[in-house]
């Protein structure tokens, strides 16, 4: 089977059939970045992976990030310069096998003094060291015309000066889905909607999981000689169906993120903005809209997969926007597009969750089962690296060498975006600059085979194509509607001339390709519509 078949999602009985065959070095619960991340190291170090996603890949907090390959500069403040060097270098290392999800752009920030200014200066100066950032990505100020011309729309009146440094730019759950397809490609065997119900036992050790197919029902055993608990906010969940006496490690903290349409907020670089409280929000352009985030406070609700989004959040987020911005004042009514998630934070107790440490944790449970808590996107890797020799020393596993990291699926080109959306015009030249800008960005070095699959927008106006409906399902596993409009083509989040224009055309093209029932079709097509306004239905009173 090739690696793309793994990933279809028409092979789906075929996939539960050879989990329930096969044995396994190592099971993966989760398929968000801690679990996708893993499952690509450990399959190119010669392990046989399974990962089990309960719902669909990065449905969890991996597609709810603000979305930053970044060393946390405010983690610098909170003293934690180990985290920061480590994140800080990661940006390089990322961008290095997956230009395309790691893209280099400048960060401003506004300074009302050149007192300020310096403090700024000094701050940064400290994490480009940390980041053995190159001379020429090392920090700039602009005040004046300069920064007139950078960021027209910044209120120059209420901040004269600005520094300006690196960070970079990723999509969170496509660089999920990335590192599943390279996985695949080293022979991993990943399935969605496929939760884990229990751990099996095989003497006093962990022997694998029990699973139920949210689909189909089919109930299956999938025998591995590691397993490792990657569920982000459902790890202590996990971690009681081998010890259910065990208190939990976690703390849950949400953090909300909105969109503005691009015409409204015309911010060109990225943004740090001061929230009411003090604390950075960003501001970050991505296709037709600036999204604004995020906040950080304790979760204590029910609903982990879509945490409410409180019309406190979304005013936090947009008083700065406006304060900062020479632009009508923005109210909850602007906002096109919302996402929250839960950071699963490794607890400490008396502190509130934005000074918590976003370390990450692996533990070993009583049965052997390995869980990974805690982290943050951007420092994947070395994660990924940590769990994987833990589960192979707890259970015996041998690893094959490193050897050199090869570029993720998509990545492998010279790293430079502009050249490679001026190659896809070229081959194409109907395309326009700005949907060739945004394919490179999804796809990178694949954008052409996508558009090999159906080159035309899903319905005029619309910037999605055909193929990329067709590229979600057969090479990246989607499943649902949801999948597709929300962690493939991104519609949901970045393109508000999407978010209703692309379901019906984007639901038709499921039906031929998934063999979808009227009934099924109308059923998905209610569920996303229904998905997509209780994002904007900010609640009074949200934990
Ligand atoms: P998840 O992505 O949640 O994955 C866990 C998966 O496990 C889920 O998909 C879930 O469905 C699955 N699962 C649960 N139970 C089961 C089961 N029984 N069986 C099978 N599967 C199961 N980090 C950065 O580096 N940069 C940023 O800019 C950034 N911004 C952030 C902004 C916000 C608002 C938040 C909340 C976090 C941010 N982070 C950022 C942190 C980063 O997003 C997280 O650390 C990371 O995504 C966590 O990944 P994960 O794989 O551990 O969890």
């Amino acid at each position: 089977m090739s690696s793309d078949a793994v990933l279809d999602a028409r092979a789906r009985e075929h996939s539960l059939d050879r989990l329930e065959a096969e044995a396994f070095d190592l099971a993966i619960v989760g398929g968000g970045i801690g679990g996708a991340g893993l499952a690509r190291e450990a399959a190119r170090r010669g392990l046989r992976v399974a990962l089990l996603e309960a719902e669909d890949f990065a449905a969890g907090t991996s597609s709810r990030s603000s979305k930053l390959i970044h060393g946390g500069l405010r983690y610098l403040a909170l003293g934690d310069v180990a985290l920061v060097r480590t994140t800080a270098l990661e940006r390089k290392a990322v961008h290095r096998i997956a230009p395309h999800l790691a893209e280099p752009r400048w960060m401003l920030v506004p300074a009302r003094s050149r007192a300020s200014l310096l403090k700024f200066q000094v701050g940064l100066a400290t994490y480009e060291t940390l980041g053995a950032v190159a001379d020429a990505d090392r920090h700039r100020t602009w005040t004046g015309d300069e920064l007139a011309r950078e960021e027209p729309s910044l209120d120059r009146e209420r901040y004269p000066y600005a520094c300006a440094y690196r960070e970079y730019l990723t999509d969170d759950a496509r660089l999920v889905l990335a590192n599943l397809r390279s996985a695949a490609a080293d022979g991993a065997l990943a399935l969605a909607y496929a939760p884990v119900v229990g751990v099996l036992r095989e003497g006093s050790r962990a022997g694998g999981v029990a699973v139920r197919c949210a689909l189909s029902g089919r109930a299956l055993r999938v025998r591995a000689r590691a397993v490792v608990n990657a569920a982000g906010p459902w790890v202590d969940e996990l971690a009681a169906l081998e010890a259910p006496e065990r208190p939990g490690r976690l703390h849950l903290s949400k953090g909300v993120h909105v969109c503005v349409p691009a015409e409204r907020l015309p911010v060109n670089h990225l943004a740090v903005l001061a929230a009411p409280d003090r604390r950075s929000i960003f501001a970050i352009r991505r296709g037709g809209v600036v999204y604004l985030g995020t906040t950080d406070t304790s979760y204590a609700g029910s609903s982990r997969l879509w945490p409410e989004i409180g019309r406190a959040d979304v005013e936090y987020l947009l008083a700065p926007a406006s304060r900062d911005f020479a632009v009508e004042p923005l109210a909850p009514r602007d906002v096109v597009a919302a996402w929250a998630g839960l950071r699963p934070l490794v607890a400490e107790p008396g502190k509130p969750a934005r000074e918590m440490s976003r370390k990450d944790e692996v533990f070993v449970g009583p049965l052997g089962v390995v869980s990974l808590a805690g982290g943050k996107l951007t420092g994947y890797r070395p994660m990924a690296r940590a769990t994987l020799e833990r589960a192979a020393e707890v259970a015996g596993l041998a690893l094959a060498d490193r050897g050199d990291e090869p570029p993720l699926a998509g990545g492998d080109f010279p790293g430079d975006l502009t050249a490679l959306a001026a190659a896809l015009r070229r081959a194409r030249p109907a395309l326009e600059a700005a949907a060739a800008e945004r394919l490179v960005r999804l796809y990178g070095a694949e954008a052409d085979d996508v558009l090999a699959l159906g080159d035309k927008p899903l319905a005029p106006g619309v910037p999605v194509f055909a193929g990329e409906v067709d590229w979600a399902v057969t090479r990246e596993g989607a499943c649902r509607l949801e999948d597709v409009h929300y962690r493939r083509t991104r519609a949901a989040l970045y393109e508000p001339a999407a978010r209703e224009a692309a379901l019906e055309p984007a639901a038709e093209q499921l039906r031929g390709l998934l063999g979808w029932s009227d009934a099924t079709r109308a059923a998905e097509l209610a569920r996303t519509r229904a998905r997509l306004a209780s994002d904007l239905d900010f609640a009074e009173d949200a934990p």
